[in-house]
C-alpha cells in the first residue's frame, strides 16, 4: 500500500508544497506504516489543502486550527501516526497560541509549516515570515514589521524537536519528516516552500544562496540548546536540518496517569452513565 491517492493537486505549478507532499508519503512508507494508520490534519491556505492529497486519514479544519485537531485524534487514538500541518500563516499569524502550547503540552504530533512568507491563497499579503520591508498588496510601501524567529521561538518556549528544511532538497526533507515521527513528543518541522505565483523575493534561487545545511557546520550538535539558538541568530534563522532535539523530553501521553493500554477509540464505548463518570475520573 502506499500513501498515493487519485487527487490531483491544484497548487500552481512549481509551488513548494509539492514536495512536501512527496517528502510525507515517503517518510510515512519509511517508517514502516500503511495508510490506516496515518491521519494528516490541515488547516487553511494552499498548503491546507495537503490533507486531501494523501491516502490516510485526513481533515481538513480551519484556519490555526490544525494543531488542536491533531492533539485530540492523537489523543484518542495513540495508535495513529499524526501529523498537523499548513502555511506560515496558518501557523504562525491566527494559530501561534496553538503552536506554543502544543509545544509546552508535547503530545505526540508533528507539525509541518510549509513557510512561503505570503499568504498564497488570498492572493499575496504580508506575513508573520515576511521580512521588513516586504512589499505585497497590503504593505506596498514594504512592510514595517519584522520577521517571526520561529525556530527561535520555539527552542525558547521548550521545544523538543525542532528542525528546518527546503522544498527543492527531497532527500533532506523526507529524512527530517522521518526523524520527526520517531520523535516521542511535539516536533515542529518550518519547511521553506516557495509560492512561485505572488513571492517573487523569497524563491527558489533566493534560498539557495543564503540557506545554510547544518552538515557543513563543524562540530554542530543538535542536542546543545545554547548552540542552537546562537547558530540560528548567526544565521539570521536560515539554516536547515535538525536544530534541536532533546530526546528525554517526557511527551504528554507518557505523563497522563491512568492511560489505557487500549486507545480511547479501540474501546467499547456503550457506556452508561456510571461508567462514563468513573472513565471521566480515570482521565482526571
Ligand atoms: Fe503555491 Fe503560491 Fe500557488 Fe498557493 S499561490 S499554490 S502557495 S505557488
Amino acid at each position: 500500500k502506499d500513501f498515493r491517492n487519485n487527487v490531483k493537486p491544484n497548487w500552481c505549478p512549481g509551488c513548494g508544497d509539492f514536495s512536501v507532499q512527496a517528502a510525507i508519503q515517503r517518510a510515512a512508507a519509511n517508517v514502516g506504516i500503511v495508510p490506516e494508520e496515518l491521519a494528516v490534519v490541515s488547516g487553511i491556505g494552499c498548503s491546507g489543502r495537503i490533507s486531501g492529497y494523501i491516502n490516510s486519514y485526513g481533515f481538513h479544519g480551519i484556519h490555526g486550527r490544525a494543531l488542536p485537531i491533531a492533539q485530540g485524534v492523537k489523543m484518542a487514538n495513540r495508535d495513529l501516526t499524526v501529523i498537523a500541518s499548513g502555511g506560515d500563516g496558518d501557523g504562525f499569524a491566527i494559530g501561534m497560541g496553538h503552536t506554543i502550547h502544543s509545544i509546552r503540552r508535547n503530545i505526540d504530533v508533528t507539525y509541518i509549516v510549509m513557510d512561503n512568507q505570503i499568504y498564497g491563497l488570498t492572493k499575496g499579503q504580508t506575513s508573520p515570515r515576511s521580512e521588513m520591508g516586504f512589499k505585497t498588496k497590503s504593505t506596498p510601501a514594504g512592510s514595517i514589521e519584522s520577521a517571526l524567529g520561529v525556530m527561535e521561538l520555539a527552542i525558547s518556549a521548550g521545544a523538543g524537536f525542532v528542525a528546518q528544511s527546503f522544498s527543492s532538497d527531497l532527500k533532506e526533507l523526507t529524512s527530517i519528516i522521518e526523524q520527526g515521527i520517531n520523535h516521542k513528543g511535539f516536533s515542529l518541522i518550518n519547511v521553506f516552500s516557495p509560492c512561485v505565483t505572488f513571492n517573487k523575493i523569497n524563491t527558489y534561487d533566493w534560498f539557495k544562496e543564503n540557506l545554510t545545511s547544518l552538515s557543513t557546520i563543524e562540530g554542530y550538535d543538535p542536542s546543545n540548546r545554547s548552540q542552537a539558538m546562537n547558530t540560528l541568530m548567526e544565521y539570521n534563522g536560515l539554516v536547515t536540518g535538525l536544530i534541536y532535539q532533546d530526546k528525554e523530553k517526557p511527551s504528554y501521553e507518557s505523563l497522563v496517569k491512568g492511560f489505557k493500554e487500549e486507545p480511547l477509540a479501540k474501546q467499547d464505548i456503550a457506556l452508561d452513565q456510571g461508567q462514563f463518570d468513573k472513565l471521566l475520573t480515570e482521565f482526571m
